[in-house]
C-alpha cells in the first residue's frame, strides 16, 4: 500500500473537510446564494492579505494572477524593475516581455534574497512604473523582505508582490507594508486543489483600472470590477472551488492566522535544524517558512533520491527547478502540514539518504524530536 503525502510546494495536501466541500452539488452562479458565498470568500481573503482593498478571485492558476497584475496596471511604454531571485522572478520577466514592456532586472544568484540597497540605487536612478517581486521564492526556498522594500518605495511606483506560495506561510501585511498589488493562489498555503488565483488591490487602486493600454480580455479587471459590484464574476466561476475556499478560510480563521504563520515557522525550524544535523547544507541564505531547500550531497543524483523516497515511502519532495534539477531537494511544509508530518518526512529523507550511501547522522532524528519538544516549552 502506498499513502502519498505531498511535501511539494504546490499542489499541497488538501484536508478531507475541504475535499468534501468540493463534492457538494454545484449551484448556479447567477443567484443570490452564489453572491453570498463569493462575498464571504472575498472578505476572508482580504483578511488573509491584511488589506482594506478589494480581492478578486480568478479561475486560473497563480500565473494567471501574475498576468492579471501586469495587463491591468502596466502600459506599453512603462519601465518596470524586476527583482529576480529565482524561477518565479524569471516568470515576472517573461510575462512583461510577452507584453512588450521594458524591464530592468536585478538578478540574484539562486538561494539569495534581493538586497535593499541595490533596489534603492535603481529607484534613485530611474523612474519606474512598478517593482515586481516575490515574497517567497519557491524555487529556492527563500523569503524576501517586502516590509523593508515597502518602506523605500517612491509614491508613484507600484509595488507588485507575488505571494502565491507565501500567503499564510509568511507574515504579510499588505496595507501596513505599502504593497499595492498582491497575487496568490489556491494550491499552496491555502491547502486547496489548484484552480484559483487571487489578486488583492490596495484600497483605491481600482480607480486606475482601464487606464492602461495593454490588450486583455479574460483577465481584464474592468469586467471583473463591474461584475463584482453586483456580487458576480464576469465569467463562469469555479463554483465548487469557492465552496472549498470558504472552508479553507474558515479552518485558517479557526486556527488563528497568527497561529498558522507560527506553525509554519515551527516546521521550518525543525526542518532546518534537522537537515543541518544530518550533515546537509541549506540552499538558501534567507530560508522561508513554507519550504526548506537543501543541497544534494556531492556526487548523489538528487532526482533519483527524490523518486526513491516517493516510490518507497509515498513522501513527495520537490526537485530543483531548471539548472538546479537533481542538485537540490525542496521540502515543502506549507498548508495542511503539521509537526508530526514534518517529523515523518525528515525520517524518510534520512532513510533515503542512507540508501544512497550518504551517512546522515542518526542524531539528526533526535534533533528533530528535541526541536519539536522545545516548541511546546515556549
Ligand atoms: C506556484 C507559484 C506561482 C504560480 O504557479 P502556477 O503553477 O501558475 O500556479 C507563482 N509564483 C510562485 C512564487 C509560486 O510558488
Amino acid at each position: 500500500m502506498k499513502k502519498e503525502i505531498l511535501f511539494s510546494p504546490g499542489p499541497t495536501n488538501v484536508p478531507s473537510e475541504i475535499l468534501l466541500e468540493g463534492a457538494k452539488r454545484t449551484i448556479h452562479h447567477r443567484t443570490k446564494a452564489f453572491t453570498a458565498m463569493l462575498e464571504k470568500a472575498e472578505k476572508g481573503l482580504a483578511g488573509a492579505f491584511d488589506t482594506k482593498g478589494d480581492v478578486y478571485i480568478l479561475t486560473s492558476s497563480g500565473s494567471g494572477g501574475m498576468e492579471t497584475a501586469v495587463v491591468n496596471f502596466l502600459s506599453r511604454n512603462d519601465n518596470v524593475l524586476i527583482l529576480n531571485t529565482g524561477a518565479f522572478g524569471r516568470r515576472w520577466a517573461n510575462i512583461v516581455k510577452a507584453y512588450g514592456i521594458m524591464a530592468d532586472v536585478l538578478e540574484y544568484p539562486w538561494g539569495e534574497s534581493f538586497k535593499l540597497r541595490d533596489v534603492e540605487a535603481k529607484l534613485k536612478d530611474k523612474k519606474y512604473k512598478a517593482v515586481l517581486c516575490q515574497l517567497g521564492e519557491t524555487s529556492t526556498g527563500t523569503v524576501n523582505d517586502i516590509k523593508a522594500l515597502g518602506g523605500i518605495m517612491p509614491k508613484d511606483t507600484l509595488l507588485i508582490v507575488d505571494a502565491v506560495s507565501s500567503l499564510m506561510t509568511e507574515e504579510f501585511h499588505m496595507d501596513k507594508w505599502n504593497v499595492d498589488i498582491c497575487v496568490s493562489g489556491s494550491q499552496k498555503g491555502l491547502m486547496m486543489p489548484p484552480g484559483l488565483a487571487f489578486i488583492a488591490l490596495r484600497k483605491g487602486l481600482d480607480a486606475e483600472l482601464g487606464k492602461g493600454d495593454l490588450p486583455s480580455f479574460y483577465f481584464s479587471l474592468v469586467h471583473a470590477k463591474a461584475s463584482r459590484e453586483k456580487g458576480q464574476t464576469p465569467w463562469t466561476p469555479a463554483v465548487n472551488l469557492i465552496y472549498q475556499l470558504n472552508k479553507a478560510l474558515e479552518m485558517l480563521k479557526e486556527e488563528g492566522l497568527d497561529n498558522v504563520i507560527q506553525r509554519h515557522k515551527d516546521m521550518a525550524s525543525i526542518a532546518r535544524k534537522t537537515v543541518v544535523e544530518m550533515g546537509l547544507e541549506l540552499f538558501s541564505s534567507a530560508p522561508s517558512n513554507g519550504i526548506t531547500a537543501v543541497k544534494v550531497p556531492e556526487g548523489m543524483d538528487g532526482s533519483k533520491l527524490i523518486e526513491h523516497i516517493c516510490e518507497k515511502y509515498g513522501v513527495r519532495f520537490a526537485n530543483g527547478q531548471r539548472e538546479y534539477k537533481g542538485k537540490i531537494i525542496r521540502i515543502a511544509h506549507m498548508g495542511y502540514v503539521t509537526v508530526p508530518d514534518i517529523l515523518m518526512a525528515l525520517n524518510c529523507l534520512w532513510l533515503g539518504l542512507k540508501k544512497y550511501g550518504f551517512k546522515a547522522r542518526p542524531g539528526a532524528i533526535i534533533t528533530a524530536l528535541e526541536t519539536a519538544a522545545g516548541l511546546d516549552n515556549k
